[in-house]
């Protein structure tokens, strides 16, 4: 094989390196020894920007000398900072006539440069660093082959170091990611513990003193209550959200009739509907549909579910909650012909604190946890839960709950009593 095959040959190596190397480390070591091999130098290094800008320091050096990595190399001042600031590669021959080169690398190394070339790593046009081959062997001077190899080097390495550097933001970005959705947990978890002793009193001395005060003040009473009671409703999903996470919910499983628990649903709610002109029906299976199930939790997420649709439909609407046998499952439906989802948020509804109107200009009330909640009451029995919606024609909220109480058991915390 001739030289230039060989030199092709390498270069060709190079890019395949960079495609499967794990790590900027192996990416920079495989294009200096390139570096090194192919423009006969002694030694080769990949200088990077300091983070503060004025500076270039040593990421990568070949062979290893791990003081230089302490240098650092002023923009103005030194012939790779040359070579970053125009975005060109120079060649210095004998760098003891040179004016700008930087002299203490070689007073921290005890190195001797005496020719040198450095190249610009560009990415669309940016210089990121500079890649530099130092003292060519045998005293011979470094030529254009030489810089073309290494800017064919300097275009492999744009790419390494571009790549490390997304990774490093990639995985800055998942801990700041963690770390905000740890505080956004501890919040619910201490908002949770913390309003619920005052608001408990709050409910206990506003009932009592409705009872002691004249009738006539009952309306202003009733609505301190009808509000104490909807807070009350907050902090109870915003606790099973932190039970759910903390692993503290418990499953108390027992025989639970499906239609026994949307007539009450239906009932607590009817009035609630009947204020906004709403019709909320109901049609369930007669042969009672049994699910091994904690009533408590089933409760919560078709109530959610039924909740939401009379909220989201307007006036003279219909919200209907359907439950029958399918094969394996007990599904039930709550249909609405409301707002609707539009369909960019349909995947997302099922987020904690996740609301499609902006909470600055919204309509309606709520915290955004009301389908989470739903959607853990439901997986902790083995359930599924999805919504298909249309943009101002209505949505159709499914849950199936599993009929083998096995699949329950596996998905959660079960007890039976
Ligand atoms: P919130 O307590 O704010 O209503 P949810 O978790 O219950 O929170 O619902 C999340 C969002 O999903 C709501 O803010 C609403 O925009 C949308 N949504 C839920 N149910 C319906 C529905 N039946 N029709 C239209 N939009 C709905």
């Amino acid at each position: 094989m001739d030289q230039q095959s060989r030199r092709m040959e390498r270069l060709l190596q190079i890019g395949r390196d960079l495609s499967t190397a794990a790590d900027l480390y192996s990416v920079t070591q495989s294009i200096l020894g390139a570096a090194l091999e192919l423009t006969g130098s002694e030694c080769a290094s990949i200088l990077e920007l300091a983070s503060e800008g004025k500076d270039l320091r040593f990421l990568a050096v070949c062979p290893e000398a791990t003081t230089l990595k302490t240098v650092t190399v002023p923009i103005n001042g030194s012939i790779a900072g040359m070579a970053f600031r125009q975005k060109k590669t120079i060649s210095v021959n004998d760098v003891s006539t040179s004016q700008h080169h930087f002299k203490n690398a070689d007073r921290v190394t005890g190195y001797k440069t005496r020719s040198l070339l450095a190249c610009p790593i560009l990415f669309r046009g940016e210089a990121l660093g500079v890649i530099e081959v130092v003292n060519k062997v045998a005293k011979a001077d470094y030529n254009g082959d030489d810089a073309t190899i290494l800017e064919t080097l300097a275009a492999h390495a744009a790419l390494g170091v571009q790549n490390a550097r997304l990774q490093t933001l990639l995985e800055k970005t998942k801990e700041e990611a963690t770390r905000l959705d740890k505080m956004k947990n501890d919040f619910v978890a201490i908002t949770s513990h913390e309003l619920r002793t005052p608001l408990g009193l709050i409910l206990g001395h506003s009932t009592f003193l409705r009872e002691l005060i004249e009738e006539e003040y009952h309306p202003q009473m009733d609505t301190i209550i009808k509000n104490a009671m909807r807070l009350k409703e907050i902090i109870e999903n915003m606790s099973s959200v932190d039970n759910a996470q903390s692993g503290m919910a418990v499953v108390h499983r027992r025989t639970v009739s499906v239609r026994r628990l949307v007539l009450d649903i239906v009932a607590l709610l009817r009035q609630e509907a009947e204020q906004k002109k709403i019709t909320l029906g109901i049609d369930v299976d007669d042969s009672d549909l049994m699910i091994e199930g904690d009533s408590e939790k089933i409760s919560i997420a078709i109530s959610n579910l039924v909740k939401n649709g009379i909220l989201f439909t307007n006036e003279g609407g219909h919200v209907f909650v359907v439950a029958e046998q399918v094969p394996g499952y007990v599904k039930i439906a709550v249909i609405d012909d409301g707002i609707g989802i539009p369909a960019k948020d349909t995947l997302h509804v099922f987020d904690r604190f996740y609301q499609v109107e902006s909470h600055l200009t919204r309509k309606h009330g709520g915290m955004g946890l009301g389908l989470s909640v739903a959607k853990m009451m439901v997986e902790m029995h083995g359930g599924r839960i999805w919504v298909e919606s249309a943009e101002g024609k209505g949505s159709i909220f499914t849950i199936l709950f599993p009929l083998d109480s096995s699949q329950a058991e596996a998905a959660g915390k079960v007890f039976t009593s």
